[in-house]
């Protein structure tokens, strides 16, 4: 049986065969060669499964969606306090290979446009030939199969390639390039020139939805704190001067590629990949633009779409019997974050319990976020230094270690126990 996310693939690219508007980019006269029609949509889940359709095996360059990872993978290299203090993390409203640094750092405005990529590049440890090594051995971890260079492509970016050099010359001049011009372009041009399918992309995407774990091999390639931080700056800059457009339309992180691919990762759920070589005035696929915003569309994938309301972590109120004495039990439930711990807390703010005892029965809940655990333990001081006794039921240890904001134990009883109490 054929799944049906494949059959809504083949509908994307279906319904958007009449989108036709745009041109190959010809600055680098091998992606003018290219066949404008071939078009491919992926998605993987952060569980690792890939849905492809169209021409999904069709392999084409990377181009500017190899910015991101090269960015990541320098700040796990230098950190990225270093990584600030050359490149910022500003949108520049500019085009992709605008021939300026922010005038009063000096630095390039952000990583995802040329000036800052290049940065990024000469940034990646080793230098030379070992950082395209090291960046092509990421491609392949993130990928799950070897990723190589198209050495005619590369050699025809390289013979074009006076803007960028003129870029790194510039960045040189004011002392923010890592590497000497000349290196640090042929490296970067390199980088860009790594062939990938959206089979790939999906799975690089997907690692990125997934907080830096490859979801398939397990393997943590960034840490989640840099996949936060490069998600931000892909949501700012990744689509350059369209950025604007792309998130209040689209709303998924991204980044666009000049031989037509696009990268969408929406955390926690899903990395997307789109290709069709025609470009907009802004360098970003045509088509590949109308797929995504039907993805986002329908699969419901806009990142400031209100997520359903956390419901109260609150099920009901009882009272029973605990060694002979009354006790309100509080049952709680579902995934304890901000929104649901607080209507707890108001409610046993404003209606303190009657008894002496009170129960809280985790049995129900899921999982317990940092600022829930912190909320309940200040909480649960109160509750101590105005007399109440406290038991906690938490037989899946969502609360494991629990302890007050004082740093006193609480007292805890299995269900069972609790069950017989009430007899
Ligand atoms: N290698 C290309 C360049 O430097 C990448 C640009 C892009 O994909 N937008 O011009």
């Amino acid at each position: 049986m054929r799944s049906p996310i494949l059959d809504y693939l083949d509908g994307i690219i279906a319904e958007t065969a009449h989108v036709d508007s745009g041109a190959l980019a010809d600055y680098i006269p091998e992606l003018a060669a290219a066949d404008p029609d071939r078009v491919a949509v992926a998605l993987c889940t952060v569980n690792g499964t890939v849905y492809a359709s169209g021409d999904s095996e069709h392999l084409f360059s990377i181009q500017s969606m190899s910015k991101p990872f090269a960015y990541a993978l320098a700040i796990e290299d230098r950190g990225l306090g270093d990584v600030l203090e050359r490149i910022g993390v500003e949108p520049s409203g500019e085009a992709f290979n605008e021939l300026s640094l922010d005038p009063e750092t000096g630095r390039p405005r952000n990583p995802m446009i040329n000036a800052g990529a290049i940065a990024a590049h000469a940034l990646v440890r080793g230098g030379g030939s070992e950082a395209v090594d090291r960046v092509l051995a990421l491609f392949s971890e993130l990928a799950q199969r070897p990723v190589g260079i198209d050495e005619s492509l590369a050699a025809s970016e390289l013979a074009t390639g006076d803007r960028n050099l003129g870029l790194a010359y510039l960045l040189h001049a004011s002392d923010r390039l890592a590497q000497d011009p000349g290196t640090a372009v042929r490296g970067y041009v390199r980088q860009c020139s790594a062939s990938v399918t959206v089979h790939d992309l999906a799975l690089m995407a997907a690692t990125l939805a997934n907080g830096g774990v490859q979801p398939n091999t397990g393997a943590r390639l960034f840490s989640r704190r840099t996949t936060r931080h490069l998600l931000s700056v892909m949501t700012s800059c990744g689509m350059y001067d369209a950025a604007g457009d792309w998130l209040t339309g689209i709303g998924i992180p991204a980044k666009s590629g000049v031989a037509g691919g696009i990268i969408g990762v929406l955390p926690g759920q899903v990395g997307l990949a789109v290709f069709s070589p025609r470009l907009d005035p802004h360098g970003n696929s045509a088509r590949g633009v109308e797929m995504m915003r039907r993805l986002s569309e329908d699969l419901g994938l806009h990142l400031m779409e209100a997520g359903r309301p956390a419901r109260s972590s609150l099920r009901e109120t009882h009272t029973t019997t605990v060694e002979g004495r009354t006790a309100t039990v509080y049952v709680l439930q579902g995934d304890l974050v901000l929104s649901s711990v607080e209507s707890l807390v108001r409610e046993i703010i404003e209606r303190p319990p009657a008894t002496d005892v009170v129960v809280f029965d985790m049995s129900r809940v899921d999982e317990v976020l940092p600022v829930a655990r912190r909320t309940s333990a200040e909480t649960a001081t109160k509750l101590v230094d105005n007399g109440y006794r406290i038991i906690l039921v938490d037989p899946e240890q969502t609360l494991h270690g629990f302890r007050d904001s004082r740093g006193r134990d609480v007292e805890r009883w299995s269900s069972a126990r609790l069950a017989k109490s009430q007899r």
